[in-house]
């Protein structure tokens, strides 16, 4: 197998010890999907890559190149793929849709009309696209992730598609992404159709999907109750043993909006994170999306616990959640990562802006320009999102996933960049877009701004006429009442 090689004028791998670390030509090596050098290049790197591997298949440049001429340098940046912690991916359809109101009423206007739909329309459908909707919306979740660099994602499979896994795991395949299922459940508090009932058909169907996809290299299949408050106590501490036994990560939303908080201490006279705790389902295999509203009680309880936490603030901001206490969470030690949420509710997938307003919107709130330095936010992105995933990327180092993005910085945004100030560009100053080329377990996803792993304008069609159908179905059968707790 002739190794890949990659090539730029500065090079960040984002990699222990020294994380910081900024290269000025700096290239990687790979090997099928594993990364087996990385450094700053010089001609006589090149020449010993050259007799060492006879030809090397260069990212940009030829696919079997013999001379040091041919180990193209691009003006750009590598870095390692970016690693989303949280997100949806059978939203994209809804960008725009049912705007300006808050969680409740967009998953009633927006998400669960979209997903019931589906599932009613679904075999007229399947005729009309040739391919499975369910499938064609989590082909376009991955198109975008692809554009905008994102190389592993968590998806948080909860409502209609917590029984659309197969459909999930073959649409990550295709497009060669990494993937962490958390296979959706509730059997409360949602509409009746929705419900698992008895609450063993939740644990069934992580049984199946673990039984069919478990094994394969770049799927993991973990429990994803929707809610807190829509899988009961039993299910919870069910879901969490079923997570224990095979060592796998429990994933759930948590205090996101105000209403939910309330709800909380009214029936129970605690907070989510406070009945999570005394159901024994934090550890530090537990990794809750959201948390907004925390108390100071809260945060003890999640440092204590070693529980982690995936911060979104596109959605927080978006659907009017508010924002958690992040310098709060950082200073007590609670691992937190940056996410984009579902496309529905943050409307794209642009992780670089995501953690540009958590970094801006902290500055502002505490009036000190010093905290969250746009290091710390790519980080967050990068290396931490990817440990608190526990996979082998989120880095550029030998042995490593070959996970790599290549930024454009000849785009006017990015122009001046220097190594000084790579970083604070890539957070300040990118608009997202300038993802030129990226590589996921070794497979070229996007080259040279061109999506290549699959048909982007083929799938980007099919959204585009779904959602008009999905528009007049919209007109017909108005919201679907039955989520959100504090009603
Ligand atoms: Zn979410």
């Amino acid at each position: 197998m002739i190794p890949g090689f990659a090539r730029a004028r500065l090079l960040l791998p984002l990699a222990d010890p020294q994380r910081d670390r900024r290269i000025e030509d700096g290239y990687v090596l790979w090997r099928g999907g594993t990364i087996l050098e990385v450094g700053p290049y010089d001609e006589p790197t090149g020449q010993r890559l050259l007799a060492e591997h006879g030809t090397l298949d260069v990212l940009g440049g030829p696919s079997a190149a013999r001379a040091p001429a041919d180990l193209v340098r691009h003006d750009g940046v590598l870095l390692p793929g970016f690693v989303k912690a949280h997100g949806h991916d059978h939203e994209s359809p809804i960008i725009g849709m049912v705007k300006d109101v808050p969680l409740t009423a967009w998953l009633d206007g927006a998400v669960n009309v979209f997903t019931q739909f589906l599932e009613e329309h679904e075999q007229r459908l399947r005729e009309q696209l040739g391919d499975s909707p369910h499938r064609v919306t989590y082909l376009k979740a991955k198109v975008d992730d692809v554009y905008y660099g994102i190389t592993s994602a968590l998806t948080h499979h909860c409502n209609f598609s917590k029984y659309r896994v197969d459909e999930l795991v073959s649409a990550a395949e295709e497009a060669g992404t990494r993937i962490v299922v958390a296979v959706g459940s509730q059997d409360r508090m949602y509409f009746e159709r929705l419900l698992d009932r008895p609450p063993q058909l939740a644990l069934d169907r992580l049984d199946q999907a673990w039984e069919k996809h478990a094994e394969r290299e770049r799927v993991s299949i973990i429990p994803g109750p929707d809610q807190l408050f829509s899988n009961g106590p039993e299910l919870l501490r069910s879901l969490k043993a079923w997570a224990r036994e095979r060592q796998t990560l429990f994933h759930c939303h948590s205090s996101e909006e105000l209403g939910t908080t309330e709800l909380f201490k009214k029936e129970f006279g605690k907070t989510p994170v406070q009945y999570a705790a005394e159901l024994g389902i934090l550890d530090e295999e537990t990794i809750l999306a959201h948390q907004v509203q925390t108390t100071p009680e809260d945060l003890a309880i999640l440092r204590d616990t070693g529980t982690r936490v995936v911060h979104n603030p596109l959605a927080n901001t978006i659907l009017g959640s508010g924002m958690p206490p992040l310098l709060e969470m950082l200073a007590a030690g609670i691992p937190v990562a940056i996410s984009t949420d579902g496309s529905g509710s943050a409307d794209n997938q642009n992780i670089l802006a995501a953690a540009r307003l958590a970094s801006q919107y902290q500055k502002a709130l505490h009036k000190d320009a010093t905290v969250l330095p746009a290091q710390q936010v790519l980080e967050m992105i990068t290396v931490e999102a990817a440990r608190m995933l526990r996979i082998d990327a989120g880095s550029l180092a030998p042995g490593l996933a070959a996970d790599l993005v290549l930024i454009d910085l000849t785009r006017p945004n990015l122009v001046p960049t220097r190594a000084d100030n790579v970083v604070e560009n890539l957070i300040w100053a990118s608009d997202g877009s300038e993802a030129r080329f990226v590589v996921a377990g070794g497979r070229v996803l996007k080259d040279d701004h061109r999506i290549v792993c699959v048909d982007a304008a083929a799938v980007g069609e099919k959204v585009q006429r779904l959602s008009e159908e999905l528009v007049a179905y919209k007109r017909a059968v108005g919201s679907l009442k039955g989520t959100g707790a504090h009603r």
